[in-house]
């Protein structure tokens, strides 16, 4: 239709196929399916099994060029690309897809469906609650800071033999060790199993964790843009008996949970993870973990239904997993390996899968190649950068916007100066892919505004810059049929061979693999650290830590640390201002500048156009 209704009403206008049909035609069998009402279920991982023999598809990551207020479109473009590649072309695929985060739902963005006639029905469902797995993981991640603050408060206000009687009942008389405690007591080197068998001194080893109130490194988390949540007091009431401190909230999407959740490959190993999750050190400054706290087998329970990616459509009838969370830049913030790989087996060698990386190709595809891909093992075939004429404007100098201004003549008019100088970003992003030897397709989204003569712009110089290939789509107002021609684009340049590789070496140290970061990938002269910084570095080193991937929190609005920084920032030292260890994720994680791991909410946020209808019980006003 034109002019193209709202992302709601379309969405609304479609009806779902039942999700047991679809999960019928993409080989699922009914055992296989956990459904949530009709239209969305979860699969089970048995899946992966059954399949184990079946090759892989082709493996596509979606990434973008450095974000502006403008858009891009990067859901969009992976739905899009999806309807063309099955409904059109007629080829197997999948789209992989984040689970969106409330906070950006009702902030400033809104919801992550996609959006036109490319997007994951019904949208209200894929943009609130879902199945649920942001809130198990809000409250598995809770139930660890509930426990770390109680473990404070008991250890600091009761006598080693009062604890140890709670911590180790006598039942009918006879006291014994759960699963748990024993190996904890292993981890101790106490090789006894009858608890009457301890010395005092091994009691004491065993009760006490020793927290140190100052080094708990774990915070709690609410799916909500708060920003008073930044920095908060715990434990004012009188019960907690002055055992008051500092600590903050963290959207739940940053949560190590989240990312634990990302890059697991069943439920074993998610449980190994959360187990090796450190919360902070003792007063020794020995790691303290979950297993420690006697926790995990909780956070497992909590998170049995949440390990499987929920099925989902297109507007077309294609299918969608929903899986992991946003906010590639203080997060991992990538779709599951779970979900990449149980579509990889379904689509059959083949058919296609389609991946999204958040933000721009500096961290979400950063992440993809070096976290996920080394975590999974899976090769991607190529990168689909998305850009529009209207966010290259910006970077080639385009004035601001603000949201509810008409927008100014520049992103209205044919400019090609601003478009050619823009494409510097363009170019950065199509060499950072390079860096790991994966082909580069550019998908121009194609806004009403464009001329004909902006878009060939873009697709010369990204062809010139080395993409495979660059063309223009229109799947918002079209749906597949108006990206076939980067299906077909995708489809030849993914049956090349790539050479594809990781940019650093494990080995390397902390220090050297976030310097390489900073120099390749965002042009950085050096980086500087922080006397924290380097602190926690040593102690990680120490401590064995040193051999793990690096999370760079860093802007997602810059490919430098400085949001208001456009185009291809150069001249300029990265400063890391403090560095966490996510051991159960498996990854190092620098925070860069001023980055803030909790959002806040505009003066006009997007939930003021949210309502729901009382009679019909249709919400209105998601986008
Ligand atoms: P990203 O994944 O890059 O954050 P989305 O795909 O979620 O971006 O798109 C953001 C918003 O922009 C959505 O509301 C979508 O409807 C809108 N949008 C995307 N592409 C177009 C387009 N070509 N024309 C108009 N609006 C678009």
């Amino acid at each position: 239709l034109s002019p193209v209704p709202s992302d709601i009403e379309i969405s609304r206008a479609q009806t779902p196929k039942p999700i047991s049909q679809l999960a019928q035609e993409v080989g699922l069998l009914p055992e296989e399916l956990e459904a949530y009402g009709n239209t969305k279920a979860k699969v089970h991982l048995s899946l992966l099994n059954r399949l184990q023999h079946q090759p892989n598809g082709k493996y596509v990551l979606v990434a973008g060029i450095t974000p502006t207020p403008l858009g891009e479109g990067k859901s969009t473009v992976t739905i899009g690309l999806v309807q063309a590649l099955s409904a059109h072309l007629k080829l197997n695929s999948f789209a992989c897809l984040r689970q969106p985060s409330q906070g950006p739902t009702f902030g400033v963005k809104g919801g992550a469906a996609g959006g036109g006639y490319a997007q994951v029905i019904p949208m209200e469902e894929f943009n609130l609650h879902l199945t649920g797995d942001i809130h198990a993981i809000t409250a598995a991640n809770n139930l660890v800071a509930a426990a770390i603050d109680a473990r404070i408060l008991h250890e600091a206000t009761q006598s080693d033999k009062a604890l140890y009687s709670r911590l180790v009942p006598s039942v009918n008389g006879v006291r014994c060790f759960s699963p748990i405690q024993m190996a904890r007591l292993q981890r101790l080197g106490i090789n006894k199993s009858d608890p009457s068998d301890l010395t005092p001194e091994e009691v004491r080893a065993f009760v006490r964790l020793d927290l140190d109130p100052e080094k708990v490194t774990w915070q709690r988390v609410i799916d909500t843009n708060d920003r008073f949540l930044r920095k908060i007091t715990v434990g004012q009431a009188n019960t907690e008996k002055g055992h008051a401190r500092q600590t903050q909230f963290d959207i739940a999407v940053a949560s190590e949970i989240m990312a634990i959740l990302a890059l697991t490959d069943g439920l074993a190993d998610m449980r190994a993870r959360l187990g090796r999750m450190v919360v902070g050190s003792s007063r020794n400054g020995q790691p303290i973990t979950a297993d420690d706290l006697g926790v995990t087998g909780a956070l497992a329970v909590l998170m049995k239904d949440a390990i499987k990616p929920t099925l989902m459509q297109t507007l077309e009838g294609t299918p969608v997993f929903v899986h992991a969370g946003p906010f590639a830049n203080i997060a991992h913030g990538n779709s599951s390996v779970l979900a990449d790989k149980l579509a990889l087996k379904l689509v059959g060698e083949e058919g296609f899968v389609v991946t999204e990386a958040g933000f721009g190709a500096d961290i979400g595809m950063e992440k993809f190649f070096n976290i996920k891909c080394r975590t999974s093992g899976l090769k991607p075939d190529v990168v689909v950068l998305v850009a529009t004429v209207r966010a290259l404007k910006m970077h080639g100098g385009g004035p601001n916007v603000t949201a509810g201004v008409p927008l100014p003549k520049e992103y209205i008019n044919e400019n090609l100066q601003l478009v050619t100088d823009g494409c510097s970003n363009l170019k950065k992003h199509i060499q950072i892919a390079h860096l790991f030897g994966v082909p580069v397709v550019v998908a121009l989204n194609a806004f009403k505004t464009d001329t004909q003569a902006e878009i060939d712009l873009v697709c010369r110089i990204a062809e010139a810059s080395g993409a495979s290939a660059a063309v223009q789509c229109h799947h918002w107002s079209r749906g597949g049929r108006g990206s076939v021609e980067l299906a077909q684009a995708v489809k030849e340049v993914a049956s090349q061979k790539n050479h594809f590789q990781f940019l650093y070496n494990l080995q390397d140290s902390i220090v050297e693999k976030i310097r390489t970061i900073a120099q390749k990938v965002y042009g950085a002269d050096d980086i500087e650290l922080s006397p924290e910084a380097q602190a926690k570095i040593d102690y990680y080193n120490q401590q064995g830590f040193g051999a793990l991937p690096i999370c760079m929190a860093k802007t997602h609005l810059s490919l430098s640390h400085m949001p208001e920084k456009k185009g291809v920032p150069t001249g300029f030292i990265l400063p890391i201002r403090d560095i966490r260890a996510s051991i159960g994720a498996g990854f190092i994680y620098p925070l860069v500048g001023t980055m803030s791991t909790m959002p806040g909410l505009p003066t006009r946020p997007c939930f003021y156009d949210i309502d729901l209808d009382p009679v019909t019980e249709e919400i209105k006003g998601l986008f």
